[in-house]
């Protein structure tokens, strides 16, 4: 059976050198220094025992930040991991999950996984979401918000359109990159029963290392969630992400800081391909969605791999004139422009 399966592929991690890493759109600034503290002080028996596998803490903190209930929070190890766990729950036995064709490339990954059956949704012109397409007598729906890897959003109030048309299928929106100019769909959640939001510690939060997940839906859905994951894993948050976790969400402020020094370097970066004659699509995250003047994507992914700029490119099919760039540092973005400068014939 594991001979059939295409697991995804994660974005290269090179170590060492001076490699500028555009490519898993992780957070260029470091957590908040309050996380740090609290790493530092687990103490050797927070160690030697087993940790909360409720994770009490951190969910209520989640859940005062959201103004919702404890039992309407799932946390989990990761997002990729919250979100195999609900395809367990809420996909399995029904018939075809329907997602966005250009989407997160997890998804056909865990229907492979787990026989779900894949009705993939062709995109609108300029790469957005055809949410008209979403049928309510199929398997359920999912997408990000904003989308992966096209960095569009879609507001809050087409998504309400979409969840009171489709009362009888299971909505759940991916909002992995939210924090970085999107709009959440967490404050629907005790009007629609079928909606369910996933969010994740790793971007905005900048704790891809540490593996924290969320899902926010109504107490039943979380129920369902807690008995899949109880029947699989019951400890996936371990002692110190519990801490850490908790310190982060705890530090609003310096979250706030940290998004907005993100996003105008975005927009800066946006403007200044722009300007240089790229195609870049509006983006509500934490990367770009861009096709060079020439539409060589492919020359310009090698011609920057070769000068230690990472970027992430998928040379097969409809994306093959695109680079997805994920936001870093002014710096890291100043030498990913004077590199593309360098180019000539671009
Ligand atoms: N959803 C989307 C759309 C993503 O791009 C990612 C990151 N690869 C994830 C979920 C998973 O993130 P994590 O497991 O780090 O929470």
């Amino acid at each position: 059976m594991t001979q059939r399966l295409t697991p995804y592929v994660p974005g290269e991690q090179r170590h060492g050198g001076t490699v500028i890493k555009l490519n898993t759109n992780e957070n260029p600034f470091p957590p908040s220094p309050n996380v740090i503290d609290a790493i530092r002080a687990v103490d050797s028996d927070q160690l030697r025992r087993y940790p909360d596998p409720e994770s009490i803490a951190l969910r209520t903190a989640l859940a005062q930040k959201q103004q919702l209930n404890l039992d309407q929070v799932f946390v989990g190890n990761g997002s990729d991991e919250v979100l195999a766990l609900a395809f367990m729950a809420f996909f399995t036995d029904r018939s075809a999950l329907q997602f966005p064709e250009l989407s997160y490339s997890f998804y056909p990954v865990y229907c492979d996984l787990l026989n779900i059956e894949m009705c993939a949704i062709p995109m609108l012109d300029n790469f957005a979401i055809n949410l008209q397409a979403f049928d309510n007598n199929k398997g359920g729906i999912i997408f990000p918000n904003p989308n992966a890897p096209t960095s569009l959003a879609i507001t809050k109030d087409s998504i309400n359109t979409l969840l009171q048309r489709v009362p009888d299928t299971l909505v759940l929106v991916d909002e992995a990159y939210v924090d970085f100019g999107a709009q959440s769909v967490v404050s629907l959640i005790d009007q629609y029963p079928n909606l369910i939001v996933t969010q994740t510690f790793s971007k905005a939060r900048s704790l891809a290392g540490l593996r924290i997940g969320v899902a926010y839906a109504n107490e039943e859905l979380i129920d369902a969630l807690q008995r899949v994951k109880n029947s699989f894993n019951s400890y996936p948050i371990d002692a110190v992400a519990q801490a850490a976790g908790l310190a982060s969400v705890n530090d609003e402020s310096y979250f706030q800081d940290a998004l907005e020094k993100v996003m105008s370097t975005r927009d800066a970066t946006s403007k200044a391909l722009i300007e240089r004659g790229f195609k870049v699509l509006d983006s509500k995250a934490n990367f770009i969605f861009v096709s060079p003047p020439d539409e060589d994507a492919q020359k310009l992914f090698d011609y920057l791999n070769g000068r230690d700029v990472l970027v992430r490119y998928w040379p097969n099919g409809a994306l093959s004139k695109w680079l997805r760039i994920s936001i870093g540092s002014q710096s890291d973005m100043q030498v990913l422009l004077a590199a593309i400068d360098s180019l000539e014939n671009l």
